[in-house]
């Protein structure tokens, strides 16, 4: 087996082009190219273009099997015939790259020779040409149809490279202090403080670390239902002011306090608008207090599945009652949707095994993570003080 590999990728392919390089063009001058790094044959990887109508799995195959081959020390060279045929970005060329040095591989591109990371005039190529590269691409109407129709297929926005892909961008740090702080804002706040730029040389914002934030992770840490950040504060997401807003909970040269934002628009709204957390946590701690969770898990659990024997078999002699004539459709459905809820209530009980005891150590994060389990919001009155926690399950307060 060799140790060289050659990547080929086939362009779009239609009538608007034809004088695109052929795939024997390609893969001719890389075997060119290889011979300078090994004396066996080559082994040829080759994406395909979206001719053909093949999926973008499929399509991209063979460059996963270029990284994995890295990855497993199997491939020491990697050729490709020119830039754009390696890769699709800038960052993605960038990666390569560094993916390559990390396995002790090294890149050869057929318009650019090495791209030794480690080498000086290597690393100016780089990060130079590659960038070059991307706006030839974006110029030549020919190549920037075929990078538009790429970034269709693969789901990619098109237009200027997202954040992270170039050189002294860094979304990890961006991700680590939206984390650290669990706002978008305060992220902001503390990469400026960090004397930390944006692309264009700015400030941070809440809405440039949302973009970064989002793009990098949708799912897991910006789309939870009902919870727009995590809770920064022990009361964070709770609080409702008589007027029945949801208020937010800020922190102030004066410390925490719960604000809500429609006594600031509202002229008319009662006043006060406002109260210190301090004078809430009392109350909050006594309503806490009050939880009342199952003795112990067996019990519990065996209680449920005991009853939850005892309902199916109810539900089971209802649909003989109904097979044997006794009761109508409507009387038997009227009774399995009773047997149903006390079903569906079991499953409510279950979950009592999940709420974790309350510490009033932790951070205010994980407080306000356990009270948010307990309770929907709490109602202030017109003094702004506490009068109510709406529980998820009333059975939990003694
Ligand atoms: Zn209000």
């Amino acid at each position: 087996m060799s140790n060289v590999t050659i990547y080929l990728r086939r362009s779009v392919v239609d009538d608007d082009h034809p004088g695109a390089v052929s795939y024997d063009q390609q893969l001719n001058r890389c075997r060119e190219l290889a011979k300078q790094h090994g004396s066996g044959e080559p082994d040829v990887l080759v994406d395909w273009g979206k001719s053909g109508g093949e999926g973008l799995e499929h399509r991209r195959s063979a460059y996963q099997q270029l990284k994995d081959g890295m990855a497993a020390g199997a491939i020491r060279w990697v050729v490709s015939y020119d830039l754009s045929r390696l890769s699709r970005s800038t960052k993605e060329t960038l990666e390569l790259v560094d993916h390559a040095r990390k396995h002790g591989a090294r890149v050869h591109v057929g318009d650019l020779g090495i791209l030794d990371p480690d080498d000086p005039t290597g690393k100016f190529t780089l990060t130079t040409l590659s960038s070059a590269n991307t706006l030839l691409r974006e110029m030549a109407s020919k190549r920037a149809r075929e990078h538009v129709l790429e970034r269709q297929a693969a789901g990619l926005p098109i237009g200027r490279p997202p954040y992270g892909s170039r050189p002294g961008e860094s979304v990890s740090t961006v991700l680590d202090a939206y984390r650290e702080t669990g706002s978008y804002h305060a992220a902001a706040r503390k990469l400026n403080a960090a004397g930390i730029k944006t692309r264009a040389g700015a400030e941070w914002y809440g809405k440039t670390v949302q973009n970064v934030v989002q793009r990098a992770e949708p799912p897991a840490l910006t789309s939870r239902r009902r919870v727009r950040s995590r809770g920064r504060y022990i009361l964070t997401g709770m609080p409702v002011c008589p007027c029945g807003r949801s208020m937010m909970v800020v922190n102030t040269a004066w410390g925490v306090k719960l604000l809500c934002g429609g006594g600031k628009i509202d002229a008319s709204h009662p006043r006060p608008i406002e109260v210190a957390e301090s004078k809430v946590l009392p109350w909050v701690m006594a309503e806490a207090a009050r939880l009342r969770v199952p003795e112990s898990v067996e019990v519990e659990v065996s209680a449920d599945e005991a009853k939850r024997v005892a309902l199916d078999a109810r539900r089971q002699r209802v649909v003989d009652t109904f097979v044997d004539g006794l009761i109508d459709k409507m009387g038997r459905d009227r009774r399995l949707a009773a047997i149903d809820m006390e079903l569906a209530s079991l499953d409510t009980k279950a979950a009592v095994l999940m709420v974790p005891k309350l510490d009033w150590t932790w951070s205010p994060e994980a407080v306000n993570g356990v009270l948010r389990a307990l309770w929907r919001s709490i109602q202030l009155g017109p003094d702004m003080l506490p009068v109510s926690a709406d529980w998820w399950v009333p059975e939990w307060r003694a």
